[in-house]
């Protein structure tokens, strides 16, 4: 494992880290995350007039993403929910009410959607997103992927052991859409 250097240093008055990195081609500039520190990485040997050169070039536009980093960090989601935790206490009462079981739950980075059923092997997705909204609406997506080992598709049928299952079905749709 080749050896990285790290420096803090004080440009222009601000503290920043500076990187240096053996296998690297060009001067690069960022905001590391989750510090919001602005960081230089470049490779070994640049001299200190070539980067700051580079850095001089964004240096106000570093300076404001990194004061919109910071603010943006500052705004709490409201939940933070421990998702693992969550789902063991609810999922036996889920599997009780829907009379069917999942193989398996997972929580993965989804994009598009709030969950998502095999209804093959019955392994159940989850998004990690649920962690941010209302706890009610983890019980629901749940619940909705386990009718989907009753009934594949969102046929009426589907929609309306949804609402039996779960009868805060509507206000958990509502809170995700928030
Ligand atoms: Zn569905």
């Amino acid at each position: 494992m080749a050896h990285i250097q790290e420096k803090q240093i004080v440009y222009r008055g601000e503290k920043i880290k500076l990187v240096r990195r053996p296998h690297m081609k060009n001067i690069r500039v960022r905001i590391s995350r989750p510090e919001g520190e602005i960081v230089v990485s470049c490779p070994y040997g640049v001299p200190n007039s070539q980067w700051q050169w580079a850095l001089e070039g964004v240096w106000p536009k570093m300076l404001q993403a990194r004061q919109q980093y910071l603010a943006g960090q500052q705004k709490q989601p409201k939940y933070n929910l421990d998702l693992v935790a969550e789902v063991q206490k609810i999922l036996p009462r889920c599997q009780e009410i829907t009379g069917v079981q999942a193989s398996s739950i997972h929580f993965r980075r989804m994009y598009s959607r709030w969950g998502s059923c095999n209804t093959r092997t019955g392994r159940i997705n989850l998004s990690l997103n649920l962690a941010h909204k209302h706890p009610m609406c983890l019980e629901y997506v749940l619940i909705h992927e386990l009718v989907h080992l009753l009934e594949r598709n969102h046929t009426p049928r589907f929609h309306g052991l949804v609402a039996k299952f779960c009868p805060f079905a509507q206000e958990a749709e509502r809170h995700l859409r928030e």
